[in-house]
C-alpha cells in the first residue's frame, strides 16, 4: 500500500528586539500542488526530503502548506495563529496520512507566543495521533520541551553557513523512512547550556564549533546514531527558552545519547570564550577600506535582515558620508517611502530625501541625502538556492560614489543574487555592505581582498551586551558574570 507523508513548512527567524512587527501578508506562501512545484529541484530541506521520498518509492508526498518569510519582527498576533491555524486546518484535511515531515526555523516568535514551533509541532501531534513525525530545524533553533515532546526525532542544520538545507531534509526523510519500517526507535538527550555564542568561531568549516559538529556526524555516522546537532538558538531572540543546547538522538541505546551530548556540550561550555564576535568600530573599518585595494565587504550584522532586523539602518551610510569616502560603494537598504519618490520622481531625476529608519526609527535617525535615480524595478528575483525574492517595488538610486539598493520589503542580503537582479555587480565596487553576519562568507570570501565585521547599532548586535534581553534564561554567558558551570 502506497505510505502517505504529510509535508508542511513554517519558517521564519524572529528576532525579537526588531521593532517592525512580521505579518501574514510577509509570508510567501505555496499549497498543495504548488508547493512541491515550488521546491522540487531546488537546494531546500524540502527538495531533499522529496528525493529521499521519490528514491524509497510507493510513497505519496501529500503537501498542506509552505510559508516562510524573511527573517524580521515577532509575528502580529492575528497573524501569528492564521498560519498556525491555516497549518493545522490542511494537516486534517489530509487525513489519513502514514508519517508527517515538517520543515521548521525554530526561532519563530508571535508577539504573544515565545514557542511557534512547539505549538505548533503539539497541535500537529494532537490532530495525527501515533504516527511518526519528524521535523528539520535551523541550528539558531531555540529548543524547547513541548518540541522535543511533540516530534519523535528533530533534525537540525550541521553548517554555518548553512550550506546543508538539501542534506538536512535528507536526514530527516531518512529517519522518517526508519520510524515507519520500525527499525529506528529514538532516545533522546538533550544538555542544556547557558550561553549566547556568536564570532567567527562558529564558522563550521574552520571554527571550533565545526570541531563540536563533527562530533555531532560521527555519532549519527555511528551504529546506533540517527541524529545530532548542536542547537545554539538565535541570540535575538528573547524568548524564554533561549540559549544553547546539545540534542542527540540514537535508536534505543539512551545511555550513548546522554553520554555524547554531555561531551559535546562540555566541548562547548569549555570553549565559551572563544565563541565571541570580534568587531571593528566604523571609523577603523573606513580606514582599512579607504587602504585596501580590491573589493572590500562590511557585515553590518547589527541590521542584518538575515537574523530579523529591520534593513534600515544608516549608520554605514552615515558614517562613510561623514569621512568623505569617495570609492565605489555599495549599500542595501529597506526604505519604502524613498522608493515612492523614486517612482514618482522617475529613472534619471535627482530628489532629496530622507534616507533610513523607516523602521527601526528608536535605533536610526533618517539622514537627508540628494539622489539620483537611476533604475526602478518590481523587485521580484531568485536567490542562489533556487528560490524567489521579492523586495516589494525596487529603485537603484546614487548619491556621489555610493549606490543604494533601495527595497520596500526586507530581502537576504547574503549573497550577490540579490545585488545582481537590479543591474549592480558587486565586483564592480571598491566596499560592498552586506546584511548578514557570516552566511556571505559562502558568496563573498572568493572575491574580497578584505572582509570586516562593523560595530555599529542594530537590533541584531554580535555585541549582545548592546542588547536589552528581558526573557531568556539567566544568568547566561557572556550576558552574566560567572555564571555557574552546567556539569
Ligand atoms: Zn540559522
Amino acid at each position: 500500500m502506497t505510505t502517505r507523508i504529510l509535508v508542511a513548512e513554517l519558517k521564519q527567524e524572529t528576532a525579537t528586539f526588531n521593532p517592525a512587527l512580521t505579518y501574514y501578508s510577509d509570508f510567501r506562501i505555496y499549497r498543495d500542488a504548488d508547493l512541491i512545484a515550488a521546491y522540487q529541484g531546488t537546494k531546500t530541506e524540502l527538495a531533499g526530503a522529496f528525493d529521499v521520498f521519490a528514491a524509497a518509492g510507493d510513497i505519496e508526498v501529500v503537501p498542506t502548506i509552505a510559508a516562510d518569510a524573511v527573517s524580521g519582527g515577532p509575528i502580529a498576533t492575528a497573524d501569528h495563529d492564521r498560519l498556525l491555524s491555516e497549518i493545522e486546518a490542511a494537516a486534517k484535511d489530509c487525513l489519513p496520512v502514514d508519517a508527517a515531515y515538517l520543515c521548521l526555523h525554530g526561532a519563530m516568535a508571535g508577539e504573544a507566543e515565545g514557542d511557534t514551533e512547539g505549538r505548533l509541532l503539539t497541535n500537529i501531534r494532537e490532530i495525527l495521533g501515533d504516527i511518526p513525525i519528524v521535523a528539520s530545524l535551523d541550528l539558531h533553533c531555540i529548543l524547547t520541551e513541548r518540541m522535543i515532546n511533540a516530534a519523535d526525532i528533530l533534525v537540525p542544520y550541521h553548517t554555518y553557513p548553512h550550506t546543508d538545507h538539501y542534506e538536512t531534509g535528507q536526514r530527516a526523510a531518512r529517519n522518517l523512512l526508519r520510524l515507519l519500517d520500525g527499525t529506528a526507535k529514538p532516545t533522546v538527550a538533550r544538555v542544556e547550556l547557558p550561553m549566547l555564542v556568536r564570532g567567527d568561531e562558529l564558522l563550521t568549516a574552520t571554527g571550533r564549533f565545526g570541531e563540536a559538529i563533527r562530533m555531532c556526524q560521527a555519532v549519527e555516522a555511528s551504529e546506533t546514531g540517527l541524529a545530532a546537532g548542536v542547537i545554539i538558538g538565535n541570540a535575538f531572540t528573547d524568548v524564554p527558552a533561549l540559549q544553547s543546547n546539545v540534542l542527540i538522538t540514537t535508536n534505543d541505546d539512551p545511555d550513548s545519547a546522554q553520554r555524547e551530548a554531555e561531551r559535546i556540550a562540555r566541548f562547548m561550555w569549555h570553549n565559551r570564550e572563544r565563541f565571541q564576535a570580534q568587531l571593528t568600530p566604523l571609523d577603523a573599518a573606513i580606514q582599512q577600506a579607504s587602504e585596501t585595494d580590491g573589493l572590500v565587504v562590511f557585515s553590518d550584522a547589527a541590521d542584518a535582515t538575515a537574523s530579523g532586523a529591520a534593513g534600515d539602518s544608516n549608520a554605514i551610510l552615515k558614517g562613510l558620508l561623514d569621512a568623505g569616502f569617495a570609492k565605489q560603494t555599495l549599500i542595501p537598504i529597506v526604505d519604502a517611502p524613498v522608493v515612492a519618490a523614486a517612482f514618482d520622481a522617475g529613472v534619471s531625476a535627482e530628489i532629496t530625501v530622507p534616507l533610513g529608519g523607516t523602521r527601526d526609527f528608536t535605533r536610526f535617525e533618517p539622514v537627508t541625502v540628494t539622489v539620483r535615480v537611476r533604475s526602478l524595478h518590481d523587485g521580484q528575483f531568485i536567490y542562489e538556492n533556487g528560490t524567489t525574492g521579492n523586495g516589494g517595488r525596487t529603485a537603484v538610486i546614487t548619491t556621489g560614489s555610493i549606490s543604494l539598493l533601495v527595497t520596500e520589503r526586507p530581502v537576504y542580503v547574503v549573497g550577490r543574487r540579490v545585488f545582481q537582479a537590479f543591474g549592480l555587480e558587486p565586483q564592480d565596487f571598491d566596499l560592498v555592505v552586506v546584511k548578514s553576519p557570516n552566511g556571505f562568507r559562502t558568496w563573498y570570501e572568493s572575491i574580497a581582498s578584505l572582509i570586516v565585521p562593523v560595530d555599529v547599532p542594530g537590533s541584531t548586535s554580535a555585541n549582545l551586551k548592546s542588547l536589552p534581553f528581558k526573557n531568556c534564561v539567566r544568568p547566561i554567558f557572556p550576558l552574566d558574570e560567572n555564571v555557574p558551570s552546567p556539569f
